[in-house]
């Protein structure tokens, strides 16, 4: 199947089984902006949670907080998204649609290096096992024509961006002959700077009314927090304080599905540093987050770094850790050199001191600030696109199962009495009443025992039990296995202690040990 098609099967079943809606759905939606259903905020906070805890419980020297959305907006100033939190639109007028030009500078990059890869398929195929990739990247000549082309238009796209010369992006556009995806026309827009953050009015009368912001990260929360948690906490350096919460940009192109959004979440963590060890701290974080990602088991090579060359103005170091979509590796969360940007422009700003005493080299500093920062609703879309699989089954039929981690599953277990009389639903309360305080199971009557199993497949329920009517003599349960379909006969006494292991969190924290 089309990697396109599959990921419209997952969007629609997103939306068929409770995990995401659109936003106001009975009004036709909102563009770029989405609910979680039922199973949707479960899964949702269970990675979240996932997240806290491997920041918060697994590290003496993180702490979290919780600030408000609405910030003085002297913040925005102090922090450069007034004046520089721009994406470069463009519009083509023939079909009135708008995009980012660097984004369509970056798909026509990414063209090119799809061309290359086809040609490296095309040889593995016709070679075999003798095969040399380096060689023929090296070599071949319709490789080495590709890749100057790319080459050439990188270096190009990366000198434009680092002096945002919005003409030379566009003259881009023309020279490369890229076309509108709707109108098929050339019939460009100048580029122009679009600022992405909402604005809104505080106070109550249109005179004494003043600007705000929603903010478009976290991050800010943290810093002009800085001072706050590290007397009240007495922090030491190298500390961490993590968030989690709602951020808001004013995309310019809404694009699949929750990967980009005008509301969002953000789990972020700024760790502060001694200057001068900003480096080594940047190397240990990167590695640290992509083991968590790894500790899911989605298999390594769902993911890969990609370092960036253009910087924001704040970082001397960034990379991204990009995710295996059905739509190609994007970012899922980025990593941060932030240097002491930060601090200092809100010591300036505010004209409050913002420096950490250190007590061994007896002397004050800026720390430097090293940022991991992770979007939940990617991560969210990146569980579901790994874990959506339809499965051919030994009599013919389809089934279509979420394999998700069991930790992160909305549902752990199904309690489910073959029929619904002879004591059975009573004997299965009985049963749920008393694991239901471990983790979350679900009560399941209607239907066959198949359908309910397809059902729970669907959510990615990894456990369902049958109560049937030898349970009522022997105490025994059929526990059935999402992944394997295997159905055991096993005690309800040793239930929790077979279950509870496997779909807690604590069994992915302890991965990461
Ligand atoms: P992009 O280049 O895709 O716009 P970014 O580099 O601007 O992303 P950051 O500012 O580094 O993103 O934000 C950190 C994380 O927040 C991203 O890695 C992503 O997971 C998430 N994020 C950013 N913008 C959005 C959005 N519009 N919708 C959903 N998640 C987002």
């Amino acid at each position: 199947m089309a990697q396109e098609d599959v990921f419209k099967k997952i969007v629609s079943h997103c939306k068929e089984y409770g995990f995401v809606f659109p936003s106001s759905d009975i009004y036709d939606g909102l563009a770029a902006v989405y609910d979680y259903g039922q199973n949707g905020v479960e899964l949702k906070n269970n990675i979240k949670q996932y997240w806290w805890q491997s920041m918060v419980l697994l590290h003496e020297n993180i702490v979290g907080i919780d600030s408000a959305i609405f910030m003085h907006p002297t913040i925005w100033k102090a922090s450069g998204h007034v004046d520089a939190f721009n994406d470069p639109l463009i519009d083509n007028r023939d079909s009135k649609k708008r995009y980012r030009a660097d984004v369509l500078i970056e798909d026509q990059i990414a063209k090119y290096e799809e061309k290359i890869d086809k040609e490296v398929a095309k040889a593995r195929k016709r070679f075999g096992d003798a095969f040399d990739e380096e060689k023929f990247r090296q070599t071949n000549p319709r490789v080495l024509e590709h890749q100057a082309k790319r080459d050439a238009l990188h270096a190009r796209y990366s000198e434009a961006m680092n002096k945002m010369d919005l003409d030379e992006l566009k003259q881009i556009i023309l020279d490369e002959e890229i076309v509108c995806p709707i109108s098929g026309t050339r019939n460009w827009t100048d580029v122009r700077q679009f600022n992405l953050m909402f604005k809104t009015e505080v106070g109550s009368t249109a005179d004494g009314a003043s600007t705000i912001y929603l903010r478009p990260e976290t991050a800010q929360g943290i810093f002009v927090n800085y001072l706050n948690v590290q007397k009240t906490g007495r922090m030491k350096i190298p500390f961490g304080i993590a968030q989690i919460g709602k951020a808001f940009r004013n995309e310019i192109v809404a694009r699949q599905f929750i990967f980009r959004m005008r509301e969002f979440e953000q789990m972020e963590m700024q760790f502060f540093v001694k200057p001068g060890t900003e480096m080594d701290w940047f190397k240990q974080w990167k590695k640290t987050r992509l083991a968590w990602h790894e500790a899911l088991g989605f298999g390594d090579e769902c993911y890969r770094y990609h370092d960036h060359e253009k910087l924001a103005h704040y970082a001397n170091a960034a990379t991204d850790i990009e995710f295996k979509m059905p739509f190609g590796f994007k970012e899922v969360e980025g990593i941060h050199s932030r240097t002491d940007f930060d601090l200092s422009q809100h010591a300036k700003f505010s004209g409050r001191k913002i420096e950490y005493f250190d007590p061994e080299e007896n002397r004050s500093y800026t720390p430097y600030v090293i940022e991991t920062s992770i979007g939940v609703d990617r991560m969210f879309l990146s569980v579901m696109c790994h874990s959506y699989q339809e499965e051919k089954l030994e009599n013919g039929e389809t089934r279509v199962v979420l394999k998700l981690p069991a930790p992160l599953a909305p549902v752990k277990l199904a309690v489910m009495p073959l029929v619904k009389k002879d004591g059975l639903p009573e004997k299965a309360h009985e049963i749920m009443n008393d694991l239901k305080f471990h983790f979350n199971c679900k009560y399941e009557e209607k239907d066959s025992i198949g359908k309910r199993y397809r059902r729970m497949d669907a959510i990615g329920t990894p456990y369902c039990i049958t109560i049937d009517h030898d349970t009522l003599n022997d105490n025994c349960v059929t526990l059935r296995d999402r992944d394997t379909m295997q159905q055991t006969r096993v005690a309800i006494s040793d239930l929790r202690a077979l279950i509870e292991d496997k779909v807690s969190i604590t069994s992915l924290l302890k991965k990461l040990q």
